[in-house]
């Protein structure tokens, strides 16, 4: 049960001031979550600054500075009669000088009762010089005397989104303040005296309502704070979830490996040496009587698919069954169509689930499920839906896990009993974030890249040089070679995307004709896959997508890949992209086409892909030069999963978090204890509650 202080802070943020079903809907879009609560809004955190703090005189006035003066309103000069666009002046003065306050569209009445001839009134505004006087266009404040006391002179910026003005979010964050209660105190209290942090609501005032500018730092003492709290929540949560799985004990699913060596022999190539240690890492822990939770993390084209396939072979070989679970439709039907020979070579039955099998169809694969009549069941989510149940399931294996939650992992795992787990990550993650998202697994890695595999030819190039790359693109077609043209996320609205996509679509179609395709998110599954076959298949040619490509897509025959607006991307995605070329034993070409002018961190982030093709390589270097979000190619900024922390400021304690995490669950393992009691309210303020219901009772 949710501790009952917490309450106000879960509270729809309809409750707060100014905040109706409009509102909602763009904090909805905000902060990606449906029925956003107040808590979400405490927790999106000031982006910068408006500093109000300067008080010169007027003849000291710098124009284009933001300033906040005393002065004396002398005159109101209304716009001529029928003359709208003359706008309404105001003189004003100090013993310095003047300044004119200016208003468009103006309404008398009310400016009379704001600037009253004759008194004093603070303003506070840009002031520039126009015809040689100084002048301020809409002030952003006008207050008298006692409005003045209480005029915050540092202002928070938030990050916004279309529709959505600061106004709105100061207006209903102040709301969200004045709800805050102090809370027990979940931190160790020498180490938060050692940092010297303030306690939780202390952190979010100092941050919302900011006095100076260092209030509001990533790196001052209220963030980090969050960012420890954030982090800690994190490590707590999957310390309970690894607490829970090791305590189900394991089942060893011994195999003398028959399967296996089918599979092995209809594969058309031998295993990498790296391939063959993981699959020897794997073997070994399915046999152990123990849990395994092992992450497979292999750069993109590293083979990870076959790897995962072998080790299902194994848990079925022992009469079990297995389940792997893709993020997208498209790349599930991508792994059956991968394992599909393979597996009929070796005689394992195999199915697809996802949202898309329906009605009796889907009726009769559960119907096959539970009688134990698939062996292994390919899918997306819906893998993980109330109604799937296995005869005996052994072994879950996620694909680009750190797009699943821990609880939907958790819910696959759940669905058999002390189900192994295998995580593959194309994503080349860094090590410190390694622990972020999976805390104590083992670790399999795919070093090497499957052999004859060409070096990739990575050029950059301005977009005004479009036509050229188009004609190199026709030669390649001439030559029977195939071509991906990927079209960037240029707007923060998938319908703008979606029609830059398809211009250059109808651009290349009218140039190149109908071995052009188009393949989008915004497409039905079954369009989507017959788009993908087409291209496969080599009925068509060149494939102009949006980022759906992006993860996974295995078409060995194309050569060519060109990326528009290629600053747009973060390096990670674009290293995955390029991943999709490569693939065969021809020649491969990445065109990264950008728009002039580069700014020097974008041309060095560009560098590095013409430098290198190690995606370990190219995390690191993201890493360092942009921070985190970028490298995981989900977000503009901060790190995906957390809202506070920031992994290239605050990761330096992710160690503390979890060693913190580790002693606390040894000393009182159901947080029973009064901290342990205070550590509930945090789990549940970072919505990591999920992990409290996996207490062992008692
Ligand atoms: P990823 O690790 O990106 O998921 P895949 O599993 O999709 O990579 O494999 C990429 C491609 O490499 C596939 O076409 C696959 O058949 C091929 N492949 C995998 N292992 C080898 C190998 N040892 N030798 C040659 N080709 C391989
Ligand atoms: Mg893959």
């Amino acid at each position: 049960m949710r501790p009952n202080v917490l309450s106000p802070l879960f509270a729809s943020l309809t409750s707060l001031p100014g905040v109706g079903p409009k509102l909602e809907k763009l904090y909805a879009r905000l902060f990606e979550r449906e029925a956003p609560r107040v808590i979400d809004l405490l927790l999106h955190l000031p982006s910068g600054i408006i500093d109000r703090r300067a008080r010169p005189k007027l003849n000291e006035v710098q124009p284009g500075q933001i300033i906040t003066v005393a002065v004396t309103v002398e005159e109101h000069r209304p716009a001529p009669p029928h003359r709208a666009r003359v706008p309404y002046r105001i003189l004003t003065s100090d013993e310095t000088g003047t300044l004119t306050l200016t208003f468009f569209h103006a309404r008398k009445d009310y400016l009379e009762k704001l600037l009253p001839v004759g008194e004093m009134r603070y303003v506070s505004g840009t002031a520039e010089f126009y015809d040689g006087m100084l002048q301020m266009v809409h002030p952003d404040r006008v207050v008298n005397e006692k409005g003045f006391a209480d005029l915050p002179l540092v202002e928070p910026v938030y990050p916004l989104t279309e529709g959505l003005a600061l106004g709105n979010v100061r207006r209903a964050m102040e709301g969200a303040v004045a709800r805050l209660r102090d809370l027990p105190e979940w931190q160790d209290a020498a180490w938060i005296s050692r940092e010297r942090f303030p306690g939780f609501a202390d952190a979010l005032r100092h941050l919302h309502r900011p006095v100076e500018p260092h209030n509001i730092a990533p790196e001052g003492l209220a963030w980090t704070r969050l960012a420890y709290d954030e982090l800690l929540a994190g490590q707590l949560a999957l310390a309970l979830v690894r607490a829970h799985m090791r305590r189900q004990a394991g089942r060893g699913s011994a195999s003398e490996g028959r399967l296996r060596a089918r599979i092995m022999k209809a594969l058309p190539y031998a295993l990498t040496h790296s391939q063959q240690q993981a699959v020897n890492d794997i073997i070994n822990d399915l046999a152990l009587p123990q849990r395994m939770l092992r992450l497979l993390q292999g750069d993109v084209g590293s083979g990870k698919t076959v790897v995962a396939l072998v080790a299902a072979a194994s848990v079925i070989e022992a009469g079990r069954q297995a389940a792997f679970m893709a993020p997208t439709e498209l790349l599930a039907r991508q792994h059956l169509n991968t394992i599909a020979p393979l597996a009929e070579a070796a005689g394992l039955r195999v199915a697809i689930l996802t949202g898309r099998e329906r009605g009796p169809a889907r009726k009769e694969i559960l119907n096959r499920l539970v009688l134990g009549d698939i062996d292994l069941l390919i899918g997306t989510h819906a893998l993980f839906q109330d109604d799937v149940a296995f005869h005996d399931l052994a072994l879950a294996v996620v694909d680009e896990q750190h797009r699943f939650g821990v609880h939907q992992r958790l819910a696959l795992t759940q669905k058999g009993d002390a189900v192994d787990v295998l995580v593959l990550t194309a994503t080349p993650i860094p090590r410190t974030l390694v622990l972020t998202y999976f805390g104590d697994m083992d670790v399999s890695e795919l070093r090497e890249k499957p052999a004859g595999r060409q070096p990739i030819d990575t050029r950059t190039i301005p977009m005004s040089r479009l036509e050229e790359v188009e004609d190199a693109v026709g030669r390649a077609l001439k030559a029977s070679q195939r071509a991906y043209w990927v079209c960037p996320l240029v707007e923060d609205s998938e319908k703008i995307d979606l029609a830059a996509a398809e211009a250059r679509y109808e651009d290349l179609r009218k140039r190149f004709g109908r071995n052009v395709d188009l393949v989008h998110g915004r497409m039905k599954g079954a369009d989507k896959d017959a788009a993908m076959e087409r291209f496969a298949s080599g009925k068509t040619q060149l494939l102009v997508a949006t980022t759906v490509i992006e993860v996974g897509v295995d078409v060995p025959e194309a050569t060519i890949m060109v990326i528009e607006h290629a600053e747009r991307f973060g390096l990670a995605q674009l290293h995955q992209l390029r991943g999709r070329v490569g693939r065969g034993t021809s020649h491969s070409t990445c065109l990264l086409l950008y728009k002039a002018p580069l700014g020097e961190t974008a041309k060095a982030r560009l560098a590095i892909l013409r430098e290198t093709e190690d995606g370990f390589r190219i995390a690191e270097e993201d890493l360092r030069l942009r921070g985190e979000g970028d490298v995981l190619g989900t977000r503009q900024s901060g790190t995906p999963g957390f809202h506070v922390a920031r992994i290239e400021i605050h990761g330096k304690f992710l160690g503390a978090a979890r060693d913190d995490a580790a002693l606390i669950l040894n000393r009182d393992p159901t947080l029973a204890s009064p901290r342990g009691d205070a550590l509930r309210h945090l789990l549940y303020l970072f919505g990591k509650d999920e992990a409290i219901k996996l207490i062992r009772a008692g």
